[in-house]
């Protein structure tokens, strides 16, 4: 057993451990575009963490808010009971949110909220007396979390595999990325919008009476950052319709402002039936995520000849009163800051510096959307994720945090950069691909 004093990858396998065979690179301050390491050096964030910290680092309104709130009322219990700051959130989030996606549950993370929302897709037909519709429907290459569920329905094989069946009656569609026809879009690329038809090839197959919901990421982030064809979105909403099949958006990484808009369901005008959050809803200070369901999903639920109001569903922490108060000091940030609008703006911008990369040493393909950029770099054979790991630890050296899934470099600055940071971001980024083997 290693000593306690040893800050060894040892300690927390999965995580920390993650590439880095050995001693664990520490962060131990952060103040809004930066992050300081355990040798007293600035990273420049352009991953805002793991897409969780919108507002930026360490702001003052949210800290204090925190503060506040441990001080004044610890815990909550979530059954029988609430406190205001739940319900103030829940609302602010309601109002946030286009049609009538104005029932909210709150969760501890993405993961559970994909779980809750496919729990909720289920018990929404039950509740109608359509109890045959159990199957769900992901999409390959999606991500939805690590719970049993998230993972049944997403769409890396290699992690379906490896834990067995998982979750019975689940189909994917086909994942929309085809770099030959796309390479290079700016925004969301024009081919593709026809994969959703493999939708009503599932139907076919399975009967619509079977079926219960669809989920998919309306920009897939974890798996490669794939922005959707045009078109594909309003497709998979349009045969979801004609069967009855309620549709999920996982906007764990869209959510809170990514793409200028308060959520991908703005952005895009598609209103799906239910929408997982999480990540930018505390700004990433406390772990909290929301799902967000249509009305008439609560209405079945009281009304239905099934009830499924009694149905057990909640978590120890569902709302806890910290994470409540962290998500209102968030929520005020963005809007006082107009960081949403900030993010459109800047967007344009943005897309520039993405694809002034083209040309440069390994790169393949350059994609953007709101303040999302992916590099995507050819891999040395047999090594898949080799060569953006080395521009990985590159950009480090050089004070830049990035982010890679596979070979492509993933890119989520907090919404408050400013052009100056973003020059920074990309003229590092150019240097690295000059460097990198
Ligand atoms: N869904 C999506 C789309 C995600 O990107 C993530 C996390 N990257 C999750 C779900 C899981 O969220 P968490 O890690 O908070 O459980």
């Amino acid at each position: 057993i290693a000593p306690a004093n040893n800050l060894d990858a040892f300690w927390m396998p999965f995580t920390a451990n993650r590439q880095f065979k050995s001693r664990p690179r520490l962060l131990v301050g952060a103040k809004d575009m930066h992050y300081r390491n355990a040798e007293g050096d600035e990273i420049l964030d352009a991953t805002a963490g793991l897409w969780c910290v919108n507002a930026g680092h360490s702001r003052p309104k949210i800290v204090e808010a925190v503060q506040k709130q441990i001080a004044e009322l610890d815990y909550a219990p979530a059954f029988q009971m609430g406190h205001p700051k739940a319900f103030e959130l829940a609302a602010r989030v309601a109002a946030m949110m286009p049609g009538n996606l104005d029932r909210i549950f709150f969760t501890n993370s993405g993961s559970e909220s994909v779980d809750t929302a496919l729990k909720v897709a289920i018990a929404y037909h039950r509740a109608r007396g359509e109890g045959t519709r159990t199957r769900l429907i992901g999409r390959e290459r999606g991500y939805h979390g690590v719970g049993f569920g998230g993972i049944s329905v997403g769409g890396i094989v290699k992690n379906r595999m490896f834990f067995g069946s998982l979750l019975n009656g689940v189909d994917h569609l086909p994942h929309t990325h085809d770099r030959e026809k796309q390479a290079y879009s700016r925004g969301c690329p024009e081919w593709g919008a026809h994969l959703a038809d493999e939708l009503e090839r599932i139907v076919t197959l399975h009967d619509a009476s079977t079926i219960a919901a669809v989920i998919v990421e309306p920009v897939a982030g974890s798996t490669g950052v794939l922005m959707p064809p045009k078109g594909y979105l309003e497709k998979l909403r349009a045969i979801c319709d004609k069967h009855g099949i309620l549709l999920i958006f996982d906007e764990v990484i869209t959510g809170f402002g990514r793409l200028g808009a308060p959520t991908a369901t703005e952005y895009f005008g598609v209103t799906p039936d239910i929408v997982t959050m999480a990540k930018g809803l505390t700004n990433g200070v406390i772990p909290m995520g929301c799902v967000a369901f249509d009305s008439k999903i609560y209405d079945a639920f009281m009304d239905g000849p099934e009830n499924v109001i009694e149905l057990f569903h909640g978590y120890t922490y569902s709302g806890h009163p910290m994470a409540a108060a962290a998500g209102l000091a968030t929520l005020d940030t963005y809007k006082e800051e107009g960081l949403f609008e900030r993010a459109a703006e800047l967007a344009p911008y943005w897309e520039e510096a993405v694809h002034a990369l083209k040309g440069e040493p390994h790169v393949i393909d350059l994609r953007n959307l709101g303040l999302i950029g992916a590099i995507e770099l050819e891999s040395i054979p047999g090594k898949p994720t080799a060569r953006a790991f080395d521009a990985f630890l590159k950009a480090y050296e050089k004070g830049l945090l990035i982010r890679t899934t596979g070979d492509i470099i993933a890119l989520s600055p907090p919404l408050i950069i400013s052009k100056a940071q973003i020059d920074q971001v990309f003229e590092t980024l150019r240097g690295v691909l000059r460097a990198v083997d």
